[in-house]
C-alpha cells in the first residue's frame, strides 16, 4: 500500500467542530492534521504520514468512516499507529504542521457563526492547488451543494496570515451556508473567482459583495482578537476604502474573550 492518491476536491460536507474540539482536549502537545472523506482502497480505513523530523501525523481517513464517534475511534486508533509510506501524488500535503491553535480558533469561529466547520489542511505549495503566493483556498462540495467542504491554507506563509485567511475563508462558507443567494445567486452566478479577472482588472475582484465581507469580517476578528490592524493594506485604495467602512459597521467581535 504505497500509492494513494488523494481527492482533496471533492470532499464531502463534514461538520470538524467536534472532532477539533475532541483533537484540541486529547493530543498532547501536538495536534495531528486530520482528513476524512477520501477514497482509499477496500477494507482500509485510515492512513497516516508524517514528515521525518517532527512529531505531527497526517491521517487520512476513509469516506465511508462518517459519524462522529467513528471518527473518533479511528483518529485514536492511527494515533498509536506506526506511519505508513504513502505517495502522495499532486497532493503537497504540509504534513509537519501542529494543528492545535488552527483548530481553536476554526471552532471558535464555527460556533460564533454558527456554522458546520470545514476541514482544514495545510499545504506547502499552493501552486499546486491554485496559485503560488495564495494564503487560502476554500473548496465546495461540488454540483448543486455549494457549501465549502475544505479549506488549504499556505504553510508557507506567517502563522497571524494562516489566522486571517482562516477566518476570511470560514466567512465564505457562512455566507454559503446562511445568505447563498444574497452574496453568489442560485448557482454562483453572482460571483467570479480570481482567475476570471483579466491582469488589469484584479481590483473588480476584491469589490465583489463577498470578498469585501469576507475579508472585513477577518479584519474584525484580527484586530478585536489579536489586536492586529489590517487598514490600508491592500493594493488598491477604493478596496481599503470600502473595508474598513465595512468593518466599522460589523460589531465587535473578541473570539477570545
Ligand atoms: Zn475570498
Amino acid at each position: 500500500m504505497n500509492q494513494i492518491t488523494l481527492n482533496i476536491t471533492n470532499v464531502s460536507a463534514v461538520d470538524m467542530t467536534s472532532v477539533y474540539t475532541y483533537l484540541i482536549h486529547t493530543d498532547n502537545e501536538y495536534t495531528n492534521q486530520i482528513v476524512v472523506g477520501q477514497s482509499l482502497p477496500e477494507g482500509v480505513d485510515f492512513v497516516c504520514f508524517k514528515s521525518s523530523e517532527r512529531a505531527g501525523k497526517t491521517i487520512v481517513i476513509d469516506k465511508d468512516v462518517k459519524a462522529l464517534q467513528d471518527i473518533v475511534d479511528v483518529i485514536q486508533t492511527a494515533k498509536n499507529t506506526d506511519a505508513y509510506d504513502v505517495a502522495m501524488h499532486g497532493c503537497p500535503i504540509a504534513c509537519d504542521a501542529d494543528m492545535t491553535e488552527l483548530y481553536t480558533l476554526a471552532t471558535f469561529v464555527a460556533n460564533t457563526l454558527r456554522i458546520a466547520c470545514p476541514q482544514i489542511l495545510m499545504i506547502s505549495d499552493m501552486g499546486m492547488v491554485g496559485a503560488a503566493g495564495m494564503a487560502g483556498l476554500a473548496l465546495n462540495a461540488g454540483g448543486t451543494d455549494c457549501r465549502t467542504t475544505m479549506i488549504l491554507l499556505n504553510s508557507q506563509v506567517s502563522f497571524t496570515e494562516q489566522c486571517k485567511s482562516l477566518i476570511h475563508e470560514m466567512r465564505h462558507a457562512w455566507q454559503h451556508e446562511k445568505h447563498q443567494i444574497r452574496f453568489y445567486g442560485k448557482d454562483n452566478e453572482k460571483y467570479r473567482y480570481w482567475t476570471d479577472y483579466p491582469e488589469d482588472k484584479k481590483q473588480a475582484y476584491y469589490l465583489q459583495k463577498a470578498e469585501i465581507d469576507a475579508e472585513a469580517f477577518a479584519w474584525r476578528v484580527m484586530k478585536d482578537t489579536f489586536g492586529a490592524d489590517y487598514t490600508g493594506t491592500k493594493h488598491y485604495d477604493e478596496v481599503n476604502r470600502k473595508l474598513k467602512l465595512e468593518m466599522l459597521q460589523m460589531p465587535r467581535l473578541d473570539l477570545l474573550a
